[in-house]
C-alpha cells in the first residue's frame, strides 16, 4: 500500500495486480455491510488482497470483452460477489447510445442510415448526437428475475403511435457487465436466453405484430456454489474462463482481510480515499490497455503449439482457444506489450482450459469408432 500511494510511481496493470496480490482476499461479504455503502463507496478492487486468479480473470475480461466472460466457482463467503462489485471502481467511460435500440453514430458510419432506427435517422440528419459519454456499468440480474424482465417486450405508451417494445435487462447490459449470482440455480429458459443473447450480441423480441431487435454485447460474469447444484457442461463451456475461488488458507491473510473489512465498514469514505490514487492509475491504464489489446498479435508458432496442447488435453470446444488466445493478448496489453509470449499463454492456461473436457463426448466418439471400423470392413467387400 505504501508503494501504491506514492504519486511519483507509475504502474502497469500487471504490476498493480502483482502488488495487490501479495495481500489476501477480503471476506468483507461476511460483514453484511448496508448496500448503500457498497453503492456509494464500492470496495476498491486492488484492496481485495490475494485471490490473484479471480482478480486476473476479472481484469482481463474488462480489458478484452472478446474473452467471453468468467464463471467464479466457490463456496459462500469467499468474496466472489465483493470482487465483482469492486470492479465498479475500475470501469472506464465509453460513448453510449441514447436510444432503446442501441443505435450509434458508428453504426451509421459503417452501415448507412438503414443501420439505425427511424427516430435516430432523423436525429442524425438534424446533427443531434446519438450517443453520450458514460461509464460502463455493472448490471446485476435480480434473483427472482422473470423472462419478461430479462428480454423485455412489454409495449410502451406511445400515444396513438404504433406499438414500441420495451427493452429488457439484457439490453440494459449492452456494452456493460452482466453479473449473475448463483447462475446454477437459474431456470433453464432464462439461462438459455441469456447465453444466446451473449453469444449473438443481440436478441429479438416479438409481441403481436411487432418485433424489435436489441443489442446485447456484454461481459458475462457468473458465480456459483457447487454445493448447491451442478451446471450443465454445455453451459460451463460458454464461459470464457472458470476460476476456482477458495477461502483464505493463511491465518495472517485472514487477519489482514478482517482488519481491512472492519476499517471499511467503520468509515467507507476514509478507507476508499486511501485507495483513490491506485484507482485513478488503474482507470487510466485500463483505457490504454483496452485500446492496445486490439493491436496485440499472437505469433503463429506459439498459436500452433497452443492448439496442439489443447488437442493433447482432449478438449473439443473451439471456445477453448478463443478465450485462451484473447486472454493472453489481454495480459500482454496489461504488461504494455504488443506481442503475446509463451509466458502469457502459461499464465492464462488454467483459467481458460479447465473444465472443458467432456468424458461423455470422449466415450461417445470412442464407442462410435468401432461402428465406423465395422462399416469400413463391410464396405471394402463391395
Ligand atoms: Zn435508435
Amino acid at each position: 500500500m505504501d508503494e501504491l500511494s506514492d504519486p511519483q510511481i507509475r504502474f502497469t496493470l500487471k504490476e498493480l495486480l502483482n502488488i495487490a496480490s501479495g495481500r489476501s482476499a477480503s471476506n468483507i461479504s461476511d460483514l453484511r455491510q448496508p448496500s448503500a455503502i457498497a453503492e456509494h463507496f464500492p470496495y476498491p478492487f486492488f484492496a481485495l488482497v490475494g485471490q490473484r486468479e479471480m482478480k486476473l480473470a476479472l481484469l482481463l475480461n474488462l480489458v478484452n470483452p472478446g474473452i467471453g466472460g468468467v464463471l467464479l466457482i466457490g463456496s459462500r463467503g469467499t468474496g466472489k460477489t465483493t470482487a465483482v462489485r469492486a470492479l465498479q471502481t475500475l470501469l472506464p467511460q465509453e460513448p453510449r447510445s441514447l436510444c432503446y435500440y442501441g443505435c450509434t453514430e458508428q453504426e451509421v458510419e459503417q452501415g448507412g442510415m438503414d443501420a439505425v432506427c427511424p427516430a435516430c435517422t432523423k436525429k442524425y440528419g438534424q446533427g443531434e448526437p446519438l450517443t453520450a459519454l458514460a461509464r460502463v456499468s455493472l448490471v446485476e440480474l435480480p434473483l427472482n428475475a422473470q423472462l419478461a424482465d430479462v428480454l423485455g417486450g412489454r409495449e410502451m405508451e406511445t400515444g396513438g403511435q404504433p406499438y414500441t417494445l420495451r427493452s429488457g435487462l439484457l439490453h440494459q447490459a449492452d456494452r456493460n457487465i452482466l453479473y449473475i449470482d448463483e447462475v446454477n440455480l437459474l431456470p433453464q429458459d432464462l439461462i438459455d436466453s441469456i447465453l444466446d443473447a451473449a453469444a449473438q450480441g443481440f436478441y429479438q423480441v416479438r409481441r403481436h405484430h411487432t418485433s424489435a431487435t436489441f443489442n446485447s454485447r456484454f461481459i458475462l460474469i457468473g458465480s456459483m456454489n457447487p454445493e448447491e447444484g451442478a451446471l450443465r457442461p454445455q453451459i460451463l463451456d460458454r464461459f470464457g474462463m472458470r476460476v476456482f475461488v477458495r477461502g483464505l488458507q493463511n491465518p495472517q491473510d485472514r487477519l489482514q482481510a478482517y482488519t481491512d473489512a472492519a476499517s471499511y465498514y467503520l468509515n467507507p469514505r476514509e478507507f476508499t480515499s486511501r485507495w483513490q490514487h491506485t484507482v485513478e492509475i488503474a482507470q487510466t491504464e485500463i483505457v490504454i490497455a483496452r485500446d492496445r489489446v486490439r493491436r496485440v498479435s499472437l505469433p503463429n508458432s506459439l498459436a500452433q503449439q497452443a492448439i496442439s496442447t489443447i488437442s493433447q488435453l482432449g478438449v473439443e470446444s473451439l471456445r477453448a482457444e478463443i478465450s485462451w488466445f484473447e486472454s493472453a493478448k489481454a495480459l500482454a496489453a496489461c504488461d504494455e506489450r504488443l506481442e503475446v509470449t509463451a509466458q502469457d499463454l502459461r499464465d492464462t492456461a488454467n483459467i481458460c482450459l479447465r473444465l472443458r473436457r467432456s468424458p461423455f463426448i470422449q466415450n461417445y466418439f470412442a464407442n462410435q469408432q468401432s461402428e465406423e471400423d465395422e462399416l469400413a470392413g463391410a464396405l471394402s467387400a463391395l
